[in-house]
């Protein structure tokens, strides 16, 4: 079965105060499809004056936002993944076309998690509860959790209606306004959203702003008048985030980039056996998502006693995934997101070669058929070791890196040889290191025996140059409030 390219506007306004309007300055980009190159729509190229009105908005509904109560809001939050849950086709094809992702991935993944996590911090603020200590017999301490008031958030192209899923929920959740900018590589799920739930909110409630990150990102995460800007991006782009943000001391939290090593045992070997099987599919989700994911488990060690016979199954596997046309729902691998992603994934084949990796399969864009009009490349392997470059920037493509490690000291003195800190895997029937590596190993999400699983419930996020802050679970809603203490005295004589 397959879907083809969805219709679009000739153009699309920011969405502001409930309604879709135009730039002020009259400016629009362009915006096309990595699977053909073919044109989606025009979209806002916002400037300051855009963000600002879209903030002023925000402020102008925090107040009542703030007043509402938690079922209230929990209602609407509810509505919105209903919503999204209806128009699952829709806009799942949208983030094909937008992304180039594979339309299996966009159907079973992206959209059913983005509808989850608008559910899931539904049922968290009506679960909670709060805190009251008696200090004495007098006196209370009360724990009250407050908005912060205006929220902005930037989120990367990725995965645009999951990473705006990830952001939006557990701020208005938590009872905020907010201002939302997506990336201009993929703007079409964000509107498609604002579309559908054009009415869901008071107006200013929810703010989405197009545009580039310095000319529309900038003026937002710089702004006096918001409270707080959550931000998931390059860790470059992060560290700017954090200097636009601490001049007006607004707190930040920041999802940054990853390296994320992906560790084989070798108890993982046994012949005919349906665990070496899952391993094998855990070693070749590298390529899941165009290998375009901040976890991406671009670094595979591979215990050197099991090497040559696991590669081998590795590589087969690999050969056999099949990269064709992404609106076909057999289609596992289909486009990078940009031209921009394509070159620069090509650019870190070549600086592999250079730098003597050997290359066990792909290497090379794919130009079969169809194919050759959008930007795609072949699941690769690269065989190295860990000084090399490709072992220690972020390629962001469906590039896996592979080395060997001798004993468990070597494994994870490699795992834990690089700037990042966001995601592992290992992989194993030992009980002892299925413990112990995991929790030896500097990141905010370790799989074990598994891999590339994301649910609402369970925290995610970085150590080191991965960011900090935590995306998902209910203790993400900290991040979007204050904590007001009362203290109480019921002692009619005593001050
Ligand atoms: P990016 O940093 O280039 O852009 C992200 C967003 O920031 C976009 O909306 C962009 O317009 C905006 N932006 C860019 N420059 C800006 C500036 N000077 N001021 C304000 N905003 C600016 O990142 P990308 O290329 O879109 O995304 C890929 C990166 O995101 C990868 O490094 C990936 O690992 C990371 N990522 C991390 C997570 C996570 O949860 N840790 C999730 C997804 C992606």
């Amino acid at each position: 079965m397959s879907y083809s390219k969805p219709k679009f506007k000739a153009s699309y306004g920011n969405f502001i105060n409930g309604k879709f309007v135009e730039p002020l300055g009259g400016d629009y980009f362009d915006n096309t499809s990595p699977i053909d190159g073919s044109h989606i729509a025009k979209y806002p190229r916002s400037q300051k004056e855009d963000v600002e009105m879209a903030i002023d908005a925000a402020n102008a509904a925090k107040d009542n936002w703030e007043k509402t109560s938690v079922t209230e809001r929990a209602a609407l939050l509810n509505k919105v993944a209903d919503i999204i849950d209806e128009n699952l086709e829709e806009f799942a094809t949208v983030e094909t076309c937008d992304n180039g992702k594979a339309i299996r991935e966009t159907l079973n993944a992206d959209v059913p998690l983005s509808a989850d996590h608008w559910r899931y911090f539904a049922s968290c603020i009506r679960a909670e509860e709060g805190s009251v200590a008696e200090l004495d017999e007098h006196t209370l301490s009360m724990n009250i959790k407050e908005p912060l008031g205006v929220v902005g958030q930037i989120i990367p192209w990725n995965f645009p209606l999951l990473m705006l899923s990830w952001k939006l929920p557990p701020a208005l959740a938590a009872g905020n306004c907010v201002v939302l900018k997506p990336a201009e590589q993929t703007p079409s799920a964000a509107t498609l959203l604002m579309e559908k739930i054009a009415d869901v909110f008071p107006p200013g409630v929810v703010n989405v702003i197009h545009g580039f990150g310095p000319e529309a990102g900038k003026p937002l995460a710089s702004s006096s008048k918001i409270d707080k800007v959550a931000f998931t991006g390059e860790t470059t782009t992060g560290q700017l985030i954090m200097q636009y943000a601490s001049k007006n001391l607004n707190p930040v939290t920041v999802e940054l980039g990853g390296k994320s090593p992906n560790v084989f045992f070798n108890s993982v070997m046994d012949e005919d056996d349906a665990f070496l099987d899952k391993c094998i599919e855990g070693a070749v989700l590298f390529a899941f998502n165009q290998g375009e994911v901040c976890t991406c488990p671009s670094r595979m060690l591979v215990q050197e006693d099991i090497y040559d016979k696991f590669m081998e199954r590795v590589v087969e596997r690999t050969k056999a995934i099949v990269q064709s046309n992404p609106y076909d729902v057999n289609t596992q691998v289909g486009a990078q997101a940009s031209n921009d992603q394509y070159e620069k994934i090509q650019s870190y084949l070549k600086i592999g070669k250079e730098e003597g990796a050997k290359t066990l399969c792909g290497g090379e864009a794919n130009k079969d058929g169809d194919l050759s009009k959008g930007h795609y490349i072949k699941p690769t392997i690269l065989e190295g070791h860990n000084k090399m470059r490709v072992f220690q920037e972020e390629i962001f493509g469906p590039v896996v890196c592979v080395t060997k490690f001798k004993d468990e000291a070597e494994a994870l003195e490699i795992a834990n040889d690089t700037l990042y800190g966001l995601g592992a895997g290992v992989w194993t029937r030992d009980a002892h290191q299925l413990y112990q590596i995991p929790r030896a190993i500097k990141a905010g999400r370790v799989w074990v025996n598994c891999y590339h699983a994301y649910p609402a419930h369970a925290a995610f996020g970085g150590y080191k140059k991965s960011g900090f802050g935590r995306e998902n679970h209910l203790m993400m809603l900290s991040h979007y409030r204050q904590n007001k203490n009362m203290l109480i005295s019921y002692d009619k004589n005593k001050l």
